[in-house]
């Protein structure tokens, strides 16, 4: 592809992003499987049916611009996935497993927020006000699942790991 005008790049950009989505769709179910806490498996399965619905996003968005959404491969998010992968694939410590859980994925969200937010401009810049709004909705949904990752992991699954906790005793043997 020839990166011409802005619009060739945004759709290059969404392309990525549907990539990206749609590996998240398939390892959103492995990191709710390997969570220890039902809070966190809560979280990653309500974040799996925003994302499912993010994929539909695009779909509209690339249905209003007149293109098709297959073509890129998001390697970024190949990635992180990988790291991710590196994480569930193994044993430990229920809690320093869901640490490094949580890390991982706060990446991946860090990713979508950055890579939302670059679209959102060109999108902008191109007057395309519909998508705008589309783009930012998806946006949202990853800095709100990175806000409530954040949050259990400070307010629980850190201390947990670092072994501090005083549920520590009631979990270990
Ligand atoms: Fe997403
Ligand atoms: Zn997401
Ligand atoms: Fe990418
Ligand atoms: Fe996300």
């Amino acid at each position: 592809m020839s990166f011409d005008s802005l619009q060739d790049l945004l759709i290059h950009q969404l392309r990525d992003i549907y990539s990206a989505e749609q590996m998240l769709v398939k390892a959103l179910p492995k990191l709710k499987e390997k969570a220890s806490t039902e809070e966190l498996a809560k979280a990653f399965a309500e974040h799996l049916e925003e994302t499912e619905n993010q994929v539909a996003r695009l779909d509209q968005v690339f249905e209003m611009m007149g293109e098709r959404s297959g073509g890129v491969k998001c390697r970024a998010m190949e990635g992180l996935v990988a790291e991710t992968d590196e994480i569930l694939d193994e044993d430990g410590n229920d809690a320093v497993l869901d640490a490094g859980i949580i890390a991982a994925a706060q990446r991946v969200e860090h990713y979508e927020i950055s890579a939302y937010g670059s679209a959102k401009a060109f999108a902008a810049l191109l007057g395309l006000s519909e998508i705008v709004k589309l783009l930012n909705e998806s946006q949202e949904e990853e800095t709100a699942a990175d806000k409530k990752l954040s949050l259990i992991a400070t307010a629980e699954v850190n201390a947990r790991a670092a072994g501090t906790h005083p549920s520590m005793a009631a979990k270990t043997a």
